[in-house]
This record gives C-alpha cells, sequence and structure tokens, in this order.
C-alpha cells in the first residue's frame, strides 16, 4: 500500500461506519447497569458517611499516633487526607451520575431519535472516566504513601499548570501568601529536579506505574485483570480527552440508523454501543473502588490512628468494597442446574431460579439458546441426572434435582432434612482433603 492507499483505506472505513448488530440483549444490559449503577451510588453513600465519622475520629489528638497530633509537622496531612476524601466524592458522583441507566419511558418509533448517541454523548462520559481512574489511582497513592514531598509534588505541579492560565481574582481567592511562597519556590526549581528536590519526590510519575505499585503494597486484586483493565481504560480515555482522531471519526459520524425494538420499546444501534461501554466502565470503576480505593483508605487510616477508634470505619469500608465485589461477581455469571433425564422435550416446564432471585420458566420448545437469567444475563448450563433420586449432594449443600419428584428440601422433614445435610458436610470435608 503506499501512502494514498492508506488514506482512502482511513477515509472510507472511519467515515462510512457499518452499523454493529445488537449482538447481546439489550434489556439485560440496561437491567445490569442500573443495578451496578446503584450499587456504585450506594458504596458512594457509605463513603460519605465513613469521612464524615473519620473526621470527627481524626480530630481528636487522643485517637492519633504522636507524630500526626496537633503541633506535629505530620499533622497537616489530617486536613488534606479529609480534602482528598471530599474531592475524589464529587469525581466519583460525576461517574455515577453518567453511568445511569437510559431511560425508555415513553420512547416511541416517532421520536426514538432521542436515544441516539453521538460524540456528545461519548465525550461526556469518557472524560468522566478519565477524572475517574486518574484521581482514585492518584488519590489511593497519596492514602497509601502519606508523604510529605510526594503529596508536595502533585499539588505543586498542578498549582503550577493551574497558576499560569488562573485570572488575578482566581488567584487571590485560591492562594494564600503561603501557597504563594510554596509556589515560588517550586518555580525556581529546575524541571529536571522536580521529581526529586528538597522539597518534592516522585517515584512513581506515570498512571502505570503508580497502579504497579498500589498492587505491590495492597496484593492481587480479586480479578488479577484489573491493573491492565486499569491502565487500558486509562489510554483509551486519553484518547477521547485529547480528541484523537479515531474516537472524532467514530462517534461523530452522523448515519440514518435501523431501530430495533424490544419488549420495552424501540432502540438504536447507537444507544447500545453506547450502553456496552457505559457497562464495561462501570464494571471497571466498580472494581477499582472495591480493590483499591477503599483499601488504601483503610490503609491510611491504620496509619493514622494509634487506638482502634477508627476500627468500626474500616469494618464498614471492608463490607462496603466486599458487597461491591460480589454486586459485579453476580452480573453475567454462570449458574449449574440439576436436572431429571428425559425431561427436556417433554411438556415439563423447568423452574430456573438465579441468584439474582429473578426466575426463568423454561419450557418446550426447550430452546438451549434461551438458557439465561433476563434479569442479570447469567447463564444456565443443565446437567442431566440418571435414576430416580431427589437431590445432589455438593459439597455446598443438598441441590434438588429439577424434573424430579421430591419436595423442596425445606418441605422435607427435619430428618430427612438432618440426614442429607450430614451427607453434605461429608462430601465437604472430602472436597477439602
Ligand atoms: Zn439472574
Amino acid at each position: 500500500m503506499n501512502e494514498f492507499d492508506i488514506l482512502k483505506s482511513i477515509g472510507s472505513n472511519l467515515t462510512d461506519r457499518k452499523s454493529v448488530a445488537a449482538l447481546s440483549n439489550f434489556a439485560v444490559l440496561c437491567n445490569n447497569i442500573a443495578f451496578l449503577n446503584l450499587a456504585f451510588l450506594k458504596a458512594l453513600e457509605s463513603l460519605r458517611k465513613c469521612r464524615t465519622d473519620l473526621q470527627a475520629v481524626l480530630s481528636d489528638d487522643s485517637n492519633l499516633h504522636a507524630k500526626y497530633q496537633s503541633g506535629t509537622d505530620l499533622h497537616a496531612f489530617i486536613p488534606i487526607v479529609d480534602c482528598l476524601q471530599r474531592n475524589g466524592h464529587s469525581v466519583f458522583q460525576k461517574l455515577v451520575d453518567l453511568s445511569s441507566p437510559v431511560d425508555r419511558e415513553g420512547v416511541t418509533v416517532a421520536n426514538v431519535s432521542v436515544l441516539a448517541r453521538g460524540f456528545d454523548d461519548y465525550n461526556t462520559l469518557v472524560t468522566a472516566t478519565r477524572q475517574y481512574v486518574d484521581s482514585i489511582v492518584s488519590d489511593s497513592y497519596q492514602l497509601v504513601l502519606l508523604n510529605p514531598k510526594a503529596l508536595n509534588y502533585h499539588v505543586l505541579v498542578s498549582l503550577n499548570s493551574f497558576s499560569k492560565f488562573a485570572t488575578k481574582s482566581l488567584a487571590h481567592a485560591l492562594f494564600n501568601a503561603d501557597v504563594q511562597a510554596a509556589l515560588t519556590e517550586f518555580e525556581n526549581l529546575k524541571f529536571k529536579d522536580w521529581a526529586k528536590s528538597s522539597i518534592t519526590e516522585c517515584k512513581h510519575n506515570t498512571f502505570a506505574n503508580k497502579v504497579d505499585f498500589l498492587m505491590s503494597e495492597l496484593g492481587t486484586p480479586p480479578d488479577p485483570t484489573l491493573p491492565d483493565a486499569l491502565k487500558n481504560l486509562f489510554k483509551f480515555s486519553s484518547e477521547f480527552t485529547h480528541i484523537g482522531y479515531v474516537s472524532t471519526f467514530f462517534t461523530a459520524t452522523a448515519e440514518k440508523e435501523v431501530v430495533f425494538v424490544d419488549d420495552t420499546g424501540p432502540y438504536l444501534p447507537s444507544t447500545e454501543n453506547h450502553c456496552e461501554l457505559q457497562y464495561e466502565i462501570l464494571v471497571t470503576a466498580c472494581k477499582v473502588l472495591a480493590a483499591v480505593y477503599i483499601p488504601s483508605l483503610i490503609r491510611c487510616i491504620d496509619t493514622l490512628t494509634a487506638n482502634a477508634s477508627g476500627d468500626v470505619i474500616s469494618a464498614t469500608l471492608r463490607h462496603c468494597a466486599h458487597s461491591l465485589q460480589n454486586d459485579i461477581a453476580s452480573r453475567n455469571a454462570e449458574y449449574y442446574f440439576f436436572v431429571k433425564s428425559g425431561s427436556i422435550g417433554t411438556p415439563f416446564v423447568f423452574p430456573l431460579t438465579c441468584m439474582c432471585g429473578s426466575t426463568r420458566h423454561w419450557g418446550r420448545p426447550h430452546d438451549s439458546a434461551e438458557l439465561f437469567c433476563e434479569s442479570c444475563g447469567s447463564s444456565f448450563k443443565l446437567m442431566q441426572v440418571e435414576g430416580d433420586g431427589g437431590y445432589v449432594i455438593t459439597s455446598n449443600g443438598p441441590a434438588r434435582i429439577i424434573g424430579s419428584d421430591a419436595p423442596e428440601f425445606q418441605d422435607l422433614p427435619a430428618s430427612e432434612q438432618e440426614k442429607i445435610l450430614k451427607q453434605c458436610e461429608a462430601a465437604s470435608n472430602n472436597a477439602s482433603k
């Protein structure tokens, strides 16, 4: 290919973008977005409450390690830690707002264009995502380190940029004489000394370095692919934030869209594409909150407090991270059901109750394409069991064979229940041997 072939391929591929077919189930995608968005919001509410409680604990010197008490050099970290949290919450709230589920109420084929998603929508969502990952990683980094020089570097670099264009009144409102003096001292440093001077230090200057450092401090997250997902999301969002060519071409194309219709009503391919991205962002946002930010805050509480005054807050935070992890894991999971062999194809309707609580009534023609949860997108796998048994003994407890004549486990006489539970216990002991 010569330079014109390349240019032509770019011209045709990026501007005449073909419609992406709706591959996954849109209703499930919308349910999952609504579910995780709510989980994200609840976690944020819990963080806000913990911040207030923490402020009360840290305002009492008797709770602090001697080196952080009033009058010490390091006491400055007490208001800084509070401010980091407050600023973080604003950034988190913005992503919560922008990752809310699409409202399809009152949308008809005539006005379905209100659901079209274009450059503005992508730009707003991805810019907020960029702020989120940037802010959550650098705040976690500072909370874990609590190092004066590292914090100075971070703040002075941004103050320095800010002051370049800030109007006089804005600078006057924000910079007191002390900050101005600190900034002047920083400006007198040579650029090459910014990351290592008598007042500043930065050992991990890139986003990826900070992520790796946090992983080494906090341990491998429940999802070991999270560090790479974060770095990829950072690069992806840079492309949008800096108005890269691909993102502009990709999302700015004004094309006539085909209209899809499901049980809720009509929607557009661009709605679905935007929702898919929104969901992937939500998953990563919740994972980093649970596996990086919250553990960093707990680490910070441990560093600052000398007694058990922060224990209740740390326990609340741990609980918050745990429920967020569970909520993430409950979406698009895979569940197994035991069914009586030979009952598939008969008029029997299988009640398949998902872990999320929703039941699919799977009847003839017993189409395997329907073996998924319409609420959370989890897929169902069926294991056919031969014979007349009523339950399968597993190390997690008894599983009733669907389609068998056996009653529900809880409807069995107590003695029968006990007998089966003993067998399960034995299976569990065997499994752990
Ligand atoms: Zn489900």
